[in-house]
């Protein structure tokens, strides 16, 4: 098999959370175009419809918009058990929904700080559970968590010690869960973007150039940029990879 065969997905299906829109659309339509049906999970109904006949109609893929909250157990239940319904298998999953919110930790109420690690951390946490179930059942696969840069830093000026705390929560669950699935063929890792532009960052003048000088790039990343790395992580290009976290951040973290 050739190198660039090995990273095709054909007749395999991915979940992708959050993949309306953003870094999640960017790595769905990524997994599409190298082969994979793709099932779009987040909680906007009309907004995740729209994005799997976008990325169908781009790419020639299947494609579903299974709407599913990350928090809820039994959304996520009905979301791996109906993609086995439609598509036969899930082999791919890519824990992407996440949200961040600006406020210092001395003033955050606890109800903000339990919402981000409900959705950025916990949301993974079920997905992974259920989902992979359907994977041990399966022929295994591969998940992806996207982490970010801030599991290994402080970001500044913005204050969100919960998405830094979810983010680095990210860190141990993936080296425990590649640990606990290797033996059922499951593959799990992370990849740790760094500032992205999507709608997850505040349109601030000044923040948004106090991150720029720090980015050896110069310029903000596109989703696009990330989707490369996830279409190697959940391909047998990636085979011998498990437990391992990768930057994408433009340089950020160098300096
Ligand atoms: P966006 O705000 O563009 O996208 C967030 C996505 O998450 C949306 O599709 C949203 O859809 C979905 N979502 C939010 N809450 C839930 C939920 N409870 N259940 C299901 N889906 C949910 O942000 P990005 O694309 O930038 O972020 C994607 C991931 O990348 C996040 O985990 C983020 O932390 C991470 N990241 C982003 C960086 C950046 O600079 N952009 C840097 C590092 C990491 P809906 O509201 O319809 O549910």
């Amino acid at each position: 098999m050739s190198v660039l065969d090995r990273f095709r997905l054909d007749g395999d299906t991915a979940i992708v959370t959050g993949g309306n829109r953003g870094i999640g659309k960017g790595i769905a339509t990524g997994l599409a175009e190298v082969g994979a049906d793709v099932v779009i999970a987040n909680r906007t109904e009309s907004a995740g419809r729209e994005a799997a006949e976008d990325i169908a109609d781009e790419t020639g893929a299947e494609t579903a918009a299974i709407p599913t909250d990350v928090t809820d157990e039994t959304e996520v239940q009905n979301l791996a058990s109906e993609t086995v319904d439609r598509f036969g298998s899930v082999d791919v999953l890519v824990n992407n929904a996440g949200v961040a919110i600006h406020e210092p930790a001395e003033e955050k109420p606890l109800d903000d700080w339990q919402k981000t690690l409900n959705i950025n951390l916990t949301g993974a946490f079920n997905c992974a559970k259920l989902v992979g179930r359907e994977m041990i059942d399966g022929d295994g696969g591969s998940i992806i968590n996207i982490s970010s840069m801030s599991a290994f830093m402080a970001n500044y000026p913005q204050c969100q010690v919960d998405y830094q705390a979810s983010k680095a929560g990210l860190e141990g669950f993936k080296f425990q869960l590649a640990s606990e699935w290797a033996e059922h063929g499951i593959r799990v890792n992370n990849i740790n973007p760094g500032y992205i532009r999507t709608d997850i960052l505040v349109e601030d003048e000044e923040m948004l150039q106090t991150w720029k000088d720090e980015m050896l790039m110069d310029e903000f990343g596109t989703p696009e940029d990330i989707a490369p790395l996830a279409v190697y992580l959940a391909s047998d290009a990636s085979s011998y990879v498990t437990g391992a976290s990768y930057l994408i951040d433009g340089g950020y973290l160098v300096r």
